[in-house]
């Protein structure tokens, strides 16, 4: 059974929604998660033809039920990788922002495991650059591994502090920060979540994310596109950066409105995926 949700994280989420949606907020966090995977442009093709679409990833599938992946070979293979279905929608802001359909170079920047790496690689422009860097030399392995197991030719992966990157320059057409955050959007898959949230780490982890945030605008090309996320709700890891973003360094929010059956909240500014 999952410890119960941190009382300070159910003060502030109350606040946030009318009175009968946030009973159906809770709810869903106290359910079971829904499971969805990625396919491979290639190793992918064809599969899960029976389930249904992630609605903004034509390539996201939504399964029945969680299987054993580690017994499935078209796992082991890079057929597929398990992914969040909000995750996704990252690529769908890359073809909206990107319509022109140009080479890129791009970064992500906290990429470990390799998730939205594999979506970046797969859905960038034919003849694109994708550099995946992750910090933590510890994770840095199951990166390399994820990226080589999906097997795709336009990325290399780097570990190094995002300063690191100071002297390219504005070298970056694109550039994504999936950043450490205090994981609120995973107090429903991992109860461990709820245990390690606090107030105080929420106070940490917008501090390392405006750090990191300083050191990838100076990376971005005059034009350029930084797509910023987390999986939590607070306003100071998320609204707050964004503000900072404007207002320290001038960057315009571009906020394409994707279709409203999406479900996907936009009132804020950015993009906010509810579990109900
Ligand atoms: N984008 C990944 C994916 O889709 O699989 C998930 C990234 S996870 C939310 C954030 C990553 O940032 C973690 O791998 C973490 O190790 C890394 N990280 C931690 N501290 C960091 C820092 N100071 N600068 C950059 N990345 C950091």
């Amino acid at each position: 059974m999952s410890p119960d949700l941190p009382p300070a994280f159910v003060d502030r989420m109350q606040d946030r929604f009318p009175a009968g949606e946030s009973t159906d907020f809770f709810q869903s966090l106290n359910g079971i998660a829904p499971v969805s995977v990625q396919l491979h442009p290639k190793k992918g093709e064809g599969l899960g033809a029976n389930f249904p679409n992630v609605p903004w990833y034509s390539r996201g599938r939504y399964l029945a039920k969680r299987p054993i992946f580690t017994l499935d070979p078209l796992f082991q293979s890079g057929a597929y990788y398990v992914q969040e279905a909000s995750s996704m929608f990252v690529a769908w802001l890359v073809q909206q922002l990107q319509p022109q359909n140009q080479p890129l170079r791009a970064l992500d920047l906290c990429a470990a495991p390799g998730g939205k790496s594999c979506l970046l690689a797969s859905n960038l422009p034919e003849g694109s650059l994708l550099i995946a860097n992750e910090v933590i030399r510890s994770r840095a392995g199951i990166l390399r591994y994820n990226l080589a197991k999906w097997g795709l030719d336009n990325c290399w992966t780097t570990s190094l502090d995002p300063e690191a990157f100071a002297p390219l320059g504005p070298f970056f057409d694109l550039i994504l920060v999936d950043a450490p955050c205090s994981g609120e959007g995973l107090f429903r898959k991992d109860p461990a979540a709820r245990d390690e949230w606090s107030t105080e780490l929420v106070r940490q982890c917008a501090a390392r994310q405006a750090r990191i945030l300083r050191a990838a605008v100076p990376l971005l090309r005059p034009g350029g596109i930084l797509i910023y996320s987390t999986c939590t709700y607070n306003a100071a890891e998320n609204l707050q950066q964004i503000a900072l973003l404007e207002e320290e360094f001038g960057l315009p929010q571009v906020q394409p409105i994707p279709p409203t059956e999406w479900g996907i909240e936009t009132s804020q500014g950015g993009y906010q995926f509810y579990p109900h």
